[in-house]
């Protein structure tokens, strides 16, 4: 169902996509080791990255990165360890053959302790050991091995050299392939470091598929299409007027057609009830960007106020919160790019995301 408002894991739920699906299988074909799924949040990077791994065939490990950073504060080694063998076992058909070759190599490891898909450790583990224990199997086996990383930029904040372990696997172990989605563009290149000399992933190539709202007709022919399934009968200019707000975000247009084809709200208060949802969703995932500062709120709200030039959002920053240096200001506005909640053309800054854009308009970003 195309209106569903989890992440989709299945071909026929995913609307086109058709470009970013060819040029994930050449990269697999290539035996490229490290793809990343990029593009701002709510266009469909984990509806992708499921479909993808499934459709492949091979075994995969997926871990949901920002949820194992927010639950645990960290991302220790033994937990990531855990979640990605477990994870692989998933994938297998359970008492086949490669589920019980596998569960074989990994008891060569010392101190590990497998029962099911359910693994711990004695003592922490060595995560480079797992990785060549992992590559081997897959040796052995002719296969390859997906590792997926979903918003992998949480890495840069566990503390641990990460990236290290990716550099060492890319160069060394042959059979695994990386996967990474990231929102926060800027910061997942950050982490990789692939222009940086001084990071482990210096030099190194990545496939990169980025993500791309839809099109104002591929936004209509899905919202279209999504309510002939559910059988519903929406005439075109409420389509067109639903596109006007929500642009080409699948992630709002399908929440609309939830709220209006399955929800059965009228149109009026289907879209009252996504900006509410939206609210709740933006002011969350902001919280811990405006717990470490809150200028980025402001200068959010200057943009969404419709300040599109550097010296008008820094006019209006300190209209609000007192004098700022221009190196200052100027990090603080480069990081809202890096985190996807600005983006800049030729007529200056803007919030790519006309929802989010609304409701930063509409909120109270900062206590007092
Ligand atoms: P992201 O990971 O980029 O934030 P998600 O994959 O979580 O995006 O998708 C956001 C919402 O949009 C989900 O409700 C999902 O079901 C829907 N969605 C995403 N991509 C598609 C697609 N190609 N076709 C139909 N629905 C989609
Ligand atoms: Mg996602």
């Amino acid at each position: 169902m195309l209106f569903d408002l989890q992440p989709k894991t299945r071909r026929k739920d995913l609307y086109d996509r058709e470009r970013e699906l060819k040029e994930f299988n050449n990269a697999l074909k290539l035996n490229e080791k490290l793809i990343l799924l990029l593009g701002i949040r709510r266009l469909g990077k984990s509806s992708l990255l499921n479909v993808v791994l499934s459709d492949s065939g091979l075994p995969y490990a997926k871990i949901d990165v920002r949820s194992l950073y927010f639950t645990h504060g960290s991302i220790p080694q033994e937990l990531l360890a855990k979640k990605i063998l477990s994870s692989l076992l998933q994938s297998l058909p359970p008492s086949g053959k490669l589920r019980l070759g596998l569960a074989n190599v990994l008891t060569s490891i010392r101190g590990i302790h497998l029962s099911g898909v359910q693994v711990e450790f004695e003592k922490r583990p060595d995560l480079a050991e797992i990785l060549e224990k992992i590559n081997s199997w897959a040796d052995k086996e002719e296969s390859r091995v997906l590792l997926a990383f979903d918003e992998a930029q949480y890495f840069r904040l566990s503390g641990i050299q990460y990236d290290g372990l990716i550099a060492y696997a890319v160069d060394n172990l042959p059979h695994l392939t990386f996967v990474l989605t990231g929102s926060e563009v800027g910061m997942l290149h950050d982490f990789l470091g692939f222009d940086n000399p001084k990071k482990p992933l210096f030099g190194r190539y990545a496939r990169e598929i980025t993500l791309e709202r839809f099109s104002r007709e591929q936004s209509l022919d899905f919202l279209e299409r999504g309510f002939r399934e559910l059988g519903v009968d929406i005439a075109l200019p409420e389509l067109e007027r639903a596109v006007d707000r929500l642009d080409g975000i699948v992630g709002w247009l399908s929440m609309y057609g939830y709220l209006r084809g399955i929800r059965k709200l009228p149109e009026k208060d289907a879209l009252n009830e996504l900006f509410h949802r939206a609210q709740a969703l933006v002011l969350d995932e902001l919280s811990s960007l405006l717990s470490h500062s809150r200028r980025y709120g402001l200068i959010l709200k200057a943009v969404a106020m419709g300040n599109t030039r550097w010296g008008n959002i820094k006019e209006y920053l300190e209209f609000k919160a007192g004098r700022i240096n221009d190196a200052k200001f100027s990090i603080l506005l480069k990081n809202l790019v890096k985190y996807g909640y600005l983006d800049k053309s030729a007529d200056g800054y803007f919030i790519p995301d006309p929802v989010v854009a609304e409701v930063i308009k509409k909120s109270q970003l900062t206590p007092g």
